[in-house]
């Protein structure tokens, strides 16, 4: 089939005529009004079926990505999740050890009394000066324990609050999490609905699509990276970015007959963007 391209250059009248009167490189001969209506017809359907192709490759690639997203967006609410927890676990041990400090400080304050009242009881001076010595040191450690209370008291204090404060963050980026979910579902869902019909609807079109033409536009396809057929437009072919002959460009604005772009070869058709 390659002797009916175009040549590189793209000049017109340079092509040999194919002698099947439906295929897209049948060019040159004098073209029927019904038989041009066929030619007209079929182009449309080549258009259809690329339009549906690539919104089916656009959808599978979004069905993928969304998963992902997803994915992320989970991951953003477990890790946030697993903050909280440390926190959690931190605040729980310091109740512990207030716990503990405030039993500590329980027992230094009963040692000091019991020492105080026992003071009153001493016989001799030197037994009287022992107890002081033993009063003085109950009372710098009681002191001490109740310095670190202080500052495990206000740790608690700093704690609770950035708790609360985590915990309703995340709270709230929870169900942010579980409404973009809801969203990202219905998304998935209605995409599987769409890429039904595109796949339907391709099939439809390959039915009413002459094989030779078809073939063509899966050769033309594969070495295209997906994509035969594609507008053109102020000269600019949408395939390669490049422009074609104002010559071809002229004639594709009015003929009805199919050609390909001299730079990338795929199928070419003009589309009115006015408007
Ligand atoms: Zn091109």
């Amino acid at each position: 089939m390659d002797d009916h391209r175009t040549d590189s250059a793209g000049k017109q009248g340079s092509l040999v005529k194919c002698t099947s009167d439906w295929c897209i490189f049948f060019r040159d001969a004098p073209v029927k009004k019904e038989r041009g209506m066929r030619l007209k017809e079929q182009m449309a359907r080549l258009i259809e079926l690329q339009k549906m192709e690539s919104a089916a490759g656009r959808i599978q690639a979004k069905k993928k990505d969304l998963p992902v997203l997803m994915k992320t967006l989970e991951e953003e609410v477990n890790s946030f999740s697993a903050v909280v927890d440390t926190e959690r676990e931190q605040l729980e041990s310091l109740r512990k050890r207030r716990r503990e400090k405030d039993a500590q400080l329980l027992a230094g304050q009963e040692a000091l009394k019991r020492t105080r009242e026992r003071l009153f009881e001493v016989k001799t001076n030197k037994e009287y000066q022992a107890m002081l010595k033993e009063i003085e040191t109950f009372e710098a450690k009681n002191s001490r324990l109740e310095d670190e209370m202080i500052s495990l008291l206000d740790d608690l204090d700093h704690l609770e609050t950035a708790l609360k404060t985590g915990e309703g963050e995340l709270e709230a980026h929870r169900r942010r999490y579980e409404e973009e979910k809801a969203r990202l579902e219905a998304e998935l869902n209605s995409l599987a609905g769409e890429l039904n019909v595109c796949v339907r609807r391709g099939s439809e079109l390959k039915k009413e699509i002459p094989a030779e033409i078809l073939r063509k536009y899966e050769q033309i396809k594969s070495a295209g990276r997906g994509v035969a057929v594609v507008a053109v437009w102020k000269e600019i072919c949408d395939g390669c970015h490049m422009s074609i002959p104002p010559q071809l460009y002229n004639e594709l604005q009015k003929s009805i007959l199919l050609t390909t772009c001299p730079n990338c070869n795929r199928i070419i058709y003009w589309e009115n963007r006015n408007g």
